[in-house]
């Protein structure tokens, strides 16, 4: 039905005209090496299936695809959650974590470095690294480690070393920073686990392929229940990897799918970080993406209820999939967002993370676009347990 736009990466790592390798001289040696180590491996039976079970037997794959009784019934739709925050560590990032830690150990590399904000992607770094047996170095913001305290001490407790980073606003685009400059100097013995399909090419094309056993899965299950695909897919969208994940293995068929982003306070108020639906074509992180910049290319300070959506580019297959129209890219608001979070707890027993309370969200905002035979899959890419202190803060209840 639709062109097979986005199977595959262009050359030179692109997306249409997005991704790509905008990076200094140094970093690029280090790139065609994993570039060339990573195609090495994508289609190698042996890596394939070292990989399959730590997803199994560690991670806990396959995720259950779950009807949602009480919600279809509220909502007027079939509605059914790909369980994403059933992953062990309780968000879809571990899918990819172990699958870099296992390329950087195939690779000989000794030791990861990666970057956090809100310390979800360290802590599944950590895990990654502590069951594969490599050290692993986190560099966060200094301003995020005070406020991610717990964090902090989860990835001490598996053994990481947090490094806090006192330059710039001291949050997630400093560290980032950071991590570049250790990776430049150390390339041989290092490798660099970015989180998202953000960064240079191959990284975005690495973490989709890591991402797509959500896609896969649900194939699979959705068939099994309904006996056809799905109407639509719901996914939220902060760098992107959750969505790209779970869309990727539907692009070429009849099945809406939908990112939402996080329109925080209102895209009005440009406390936001809707990349896709409110920025503009720009480079940031060493590639060509939407991202939110004022006139003069700086990138803006981004806001959202959801740590993990708080980023002000997306991933550059998103940025193609948006020109195309393949996929469509809607906002959902802080204040919807904390009435998803808890309507899902209501009615099915299940607290979902802030993020993927955007998807819920949008759900229950157009649930008019949904007939009752609709089968609509939402991707619950966490759990929300690391949001109740949060949560209840904001009603006055701690
Ligand atoms: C990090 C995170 C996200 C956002 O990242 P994507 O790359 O957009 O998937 C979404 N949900 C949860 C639970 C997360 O931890």
């Amino acid at each position: 039905m639709w062109p097979a736009a986005g199977c595959d990466v262009g050359a030179k790592g692109r997306f249409g005209t997005y991704g790509g390798q905008y990076v200094s001289e140094t970093l690029m040696s280090a790139l065609l090496e994993l570039e060339e180590a990573y195609s090495g491996i994508r289609n190698n039976p042996g890596f394939t299936r070292e990989l399959d079970a730590y997803q199994r037997d560690y991670a806990g794959r396959p995720t259950p695809l779950t009807f949602c009784e009480n919600a279809s019934r509220e909502l007027g739709c079939r509605l059914y959650l790909k369980r994403e925050d059933l992953v062990h560590g309780g968000s879809h990032k571990l899918n990819n974590t172990l699958g870099q830690a296992l390329l950087a150990r195939q690779m000989g590399r000794k030791r990861l470095i990666a970057e956090t904000g809100a310390g979800q992607h360290g802590v599944a770094a950590a895990i990654a690294g502590a069951v594969l047996g490599l050290p692993v170095e986190v560099y966060m913001g200094e301003a995020d480690t005070q406020r991610q305290a717990l964090n902090v001490f989860r990835m001490e407790l598996m053994g990481a070393t947090v490094i806090p980073v006192k330059s710039g606003t001291r949050t997630l685009k400093d560290a980032i920073n950071e991590a570049l400059r250790d990776w430049v100097e150390n390339v041989q013995d290092t490798h660099y686990l970015i989180g998202s399909v953000v960064g240079p090419h191959p990284y975005p094309l690495m973490v989709r392929d890591f991402q797509s056993v959500i896609g896969r899965e649900t194939r699979e299950q959705v068939q099994k229940k309904e006996g056809r695909l799905p109407d639509a897919i719901v996914a939220c969208v902060g760098g992107g990897s959750n969505a790209i994940g779970i869309f990727h293995p539907f692009l070429s068929d009849d099945v809406d799918l939908i990112g939402v982003e996080a329109a925080g306070k209102g895209i009005g108020t440009g406390e936001h970080s809707a990349s896709l639906c409110a920025g503009e074509p720009g480079v940031l992180h060493g590639a060509l993406s939407y991202l939110l910049q004022d006139r003069d290319g700086q990138v803006l300070p981004t806001h959202s209820i959801a740590a993990g959506l708080d980023y002000p580019g997306v991933g550059p297959e998103h940025a193609m999939l948006r020109d195309s129209t393949r996929v469509e890219y809607h906002t959902a608001v802080d204040h919807d967002v904390l009435e998803a979070f808890r309507f899902l707890s209501r009615m099915e027993g299940i607290i979902p993370a802030l993020e993927s309370a955007h998807a819920v969200a949008y759900v229950m905002k157009n649930a008019d676009r949904f007939g009752r035979g609709d089968v609509v899959v939402i991707n619950l890419s966490g759990r929300g347990d690391k949001d109740v202190a949060e949560v209840a803060k904001m009603q006055g209840c701690a």
